[in-house]
């Protein structure tokens, strides 16, 4: 395929994965992912069985999963914030490394897929393979294309290596936070119960500014955009028995119906809780944050 022709299909691509990610919460289903199609004709986005996709007629890697079980992924360092991906074995073809180096000489963007739960794929795009290390029989994958230009990611400076953490945070941590709480509360605000994707965010209780400010699902909540900015102003709080209330003064104001009925309204109702018990919100935790809300004048 023309290297023009197959750049234009990755874009298209990525646009799409971009689209159903931000409508579903941050995240796609292994079904859609599969079940994708351009132009009327099936494309994969992922492989079946293995963590590598290369479509037959692109000359490089289309989209890598990385698994993890806990918060961080256990290919990523946490020295210098990329990716060490390991060669792919039992490829007699040796297909799927090759097509893994082929990218570091076109530049071409891949999708990484993280994958904590099963069957949610937290999509990190674009990413790039900027090295290929044989000794440790891994490729160094970057969330910047500008690692490409760097020399040997084993040499890079503190600001390259401060630069590449701050991006791990940016792009690798907080979206497989969001993932894991969206699926937690089942893409629910847990104040207002909206369920709509895209108007939702996965909002600390413990600041992530904060000693204690981790990123798992018992300092999470599913939060809509209005509810959110008001948890974080203080206007809202969350008591540790899990219940919603509302600024006293804000309470006494008169004004039209997102104030009245997206506000006032909340005002002592219980928390709507995720299914399992191991991911509610900790009640520690909020009462930490609880005080905070407590103390801040009207
Ligand atoms: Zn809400």
């Amino acid at each position: 395929m023309d290297t023009a022709i197959e750049e234009a299909l990755r874009n298209r691509i990525f646009d799409w994965v971009r689209e159903r990610a931000a409508a579903n919460g941050g995240f796609l289903h292994r079904r859609e992912l599969l079940d994708f199609q351009i132009d009327g004709r099936d494309l994969p986005i992922i492989d079946f069985s293995r963590g590598i996709r290369n479509p037959t007629e692109f000359s490089s890697t289309l989209a890598i999963v990385a698994s993890a079980d806990g918060p961080y992924d256990d290919t990523e360092s946490h020295t210098d914030g990329l990716l060490h991906y390991a060669y792919r074995s039992g490829d007699p073809a040796g297909g799927d490394n090759r097509k893994l180096r082929a990218a570091i000489t076109t530049g071409l963007p891949l999708i990484l897929f993280r994958k904590e739960i099963a069957n949610y794929y937290t999509p990190v795009l674009p990413v790039y393979v900027v090295e290929d290390i044989p000794e440790q029989r891994s490729f160094v994958i970057a969330l910047d294309e500008a690692f490409r230009f760097m020399g040997s990611t084993r040499d890079l400076s503190d600001p390259q290596r401060e630069y590449a953490l701050r991006l791990a945070r940016q792009r690798l941590h907080q979206p497989a936070f969001r993932t894991r709480v969206m699926v937690a509360y089942s893409t629910t605000c847990a104040v207002c119960t909206l369920r709509h994707g895209s108007l939702l965010d996965a909002a600390h209780i413990v600041p992530d500014t904060e000693l204690g400010g981790v990123p798992t699902t018992p300092n999470g909540l599913a939060l809509c955009k209005i509810h959110h900015a008001a948890y974080d102003q203080n206007m809202l709080g969350i008591s540790p028995d899990y219940r919603v209330a509302i600024d006293g003064g804000l309470l006494e104001e008169v004004d039209g119906p997102m104030l009245r009925h997206g506000l006032q309204e909340m005002h002592g109702r219980s928390l709507t809780l995720p299914r399992l018990t191991k991911d509610h919100p900790d009640r520690a935790l909020l009462a930490w944050r609880w005080e905070r809300f407590a103390a801040t004048p009207a």
